[in-house]
């Protein structure tokens, strides 16, 4: 049996994961900086805005999105 890991999709400064996200926006509701939006069923980073807060991660019940490390995303 071919397993597979959550889905994940890297921007600039966030890691989401497509699989365990409810699509509840708390996230985009808490950003500070309006950084992050639903976009095709999607949780998409506005390029430009994320500062690193952090709020998004804190706040998320599902553990479905991270800040990553500048550079350690995908370019
Ligand atoms: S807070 Fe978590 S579960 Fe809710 S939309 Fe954002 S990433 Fe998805």
């Amino acid at each position: 049996m071919i397993t597979t890991g959550p889905r994940l999709i890297e921007y600039s400064n966030i890691r989401w994961n497509s699989d365990w996200c409810k699509r509840c926006l708390i996230c985009v509701e808490a950003c500070p900086r309006q950084a992050l939006t639903l976009r095709d069923d999607a949780i998409v980073e506005i390029d430009g805005r994320c500062d690193q807060a952090g709020l998004c991660q804190r706040l998320c019940p599902d553990l479905a999105i991270e800040v990553i490390e500048s550079g350690e995303g995908r370019r």
